[in-house]
């Protein structure tokens, strides 16, 4: 049980790192800003990021992400990877990537798989090897081992620890990894986005190689990337079979702050362009939407107002529930239970959303 520092209630889903309930956050966030700020900075700390993003007026403005950070001299972005040496920003480049890899059979474990070409066989001869799962084929995934956002239920924090000393990879050597059998490449991580260049080339010049072949590229992001690289994603998206999957934290701009440190802006404004454009290819869907239910902080009013909101951008987006279990700094929080799932599912389809489902079932109590 923690106690709110606020209001002194106690509950088992308020999160210590935190230290503040969700009526809190919502209701009054010019006190809370406070505590959830200082748990952002002390996060950060421990792994040597930034703790915020630097806003020097005489630094050097880099626009790749919302953060928007105007960088000064020897010191590095948000994101931990772009710094002004000299006057110059370095860190990421169009041609070098700070990346893993690894190759997964397909149908794979993938936040969409339940509606795009490889798990269903959707678009079909066009996007898609076979009418089914698509067995025998491989998804390539890359792994960018870093982030615009802070998210305290990250679950893959360890690419924190790698964010500076990671190796890098080419263009060229990563198009050489893409083999006959690879029928999809999915950027992650972390995030794509602080490498959102790396990612536009490196699909193109897959796409060039290929010839013939099916090849679909897809991006899992928390999309707060500059517009104008979330329109190039799109336009390669289209053209390949690929989709945008979003992964929309929070509706509440003040409890979108308090979990990832950064504001929801970009990201539902991002979403909104992504889908003026889901008429250019129809199938399979062009963008997926997914939240995580955390208990205590993602409520049915949260799910209800993103579900309008998904709604209202095209009832046909698929939107993905996903449960939650207790990881890096939220493991005090319990995981999301079956019965609260299955309401936020009634939620979104009542809000007028025609392909809502539960993921991650095997963990839901
Ligand atoms: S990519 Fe985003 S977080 Fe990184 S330096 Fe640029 S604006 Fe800052
Ligand atoms: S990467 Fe794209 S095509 Fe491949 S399984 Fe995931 S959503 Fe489907
Ligand atoms: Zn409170």
């Amino acid at each position: 049980m923690t106690e709110c520092k606020i209001c002194q209630k106690s509950s088992r889903t308020i999160s210590k790192v935190l230290g503040v309930c969700l009526q809190c956050i919502r209701g009054k966030p010019d006190q809370t800003l406070e505590y959830t700020s200082k748990a952002h900075r002390n996060s950060r700390e421990a792994f040597r990021l930034p703790e915020e993003p630097a806003k020097d007026p005489d630094g050097i403005l880099c626009e790749v992400c919302v953060n928007e950070c105007k960088i000064p001299e020897n010191k590095f972005g948000y994101c931990g990877l772009r710094r002004n040496i000299g006057g110059k920003l370095i860190g990421t480049s169009n041609n070098e990537g700070k990346l893993s890899w690894y190759y997964d059979p397909l149908p794979t474990n993938c936040v969409a798989d339940w509606v795009c070409a490889a798990g269903t066989g959707v678009g079909y001869p066009k996007f898609a090897h076979c009418k089914g799962a698509e067995y025998g084929y491989k998804n390539l995934a890359v792994f960018f081992n870093s982030c615009s956002f802070n998210c305290f239920f990250c679950q893959n924090w360890h690419y924190r620890q790698d964010t500076l000393k990671s190796q890098k990879i080419t263009v060229d050597e990563f198009v050489s990894i893409v083999d006959e059998r690879t029928s999809c490449i999915c950027y992650f991580g972390g995030d794509p986005t602080p490498q959102i260049q790396f990612s536009i080339n490196s699909a193109r010049e897959a796409l060039r190689k290929k010839k013939e072949r099916i090849l679909r590229i897809c991006w899992e992001t928390n999309g707060s990337m500059n517009k104008e690289f979330m329109n190039q994603i799109l336009d390669i998206a289209i053209e390949s079979g690929g989709c945008i999957k979003f992964d929309l934290k929070a509706w509440d701009e003040n409890l979108n702050i308090a979990l990832t440190s950064v504001s929801s802006k970009r990201t539902l404004e991002n979403f909104e362009e992504a889908g003026s454009r889901i008429h250019l290819r129809t199938l399979p869907p062009l963008i997926i939407a997914s939240t995580l239910l955390i208990p205590g902080y993602v409520d049915l009013e949260e799910i209800g107002n993103l579900s309008k909101f998904i709604a209202s951008v095209n009832p046909e987006i698929p939107y993905s529930l996903l449960a939650f279990y207790p990881r890096f700094y939220m493991s005090d929080l319990p995981f999301t239970t079956r019965s609260f799932a299955e309401k936020c599912c009634t939620l979104a389809k009542e809000a007028g959303l025609k392909n809502v489902k539960i993921g991650n079932v095997h963990l839901l109590q």
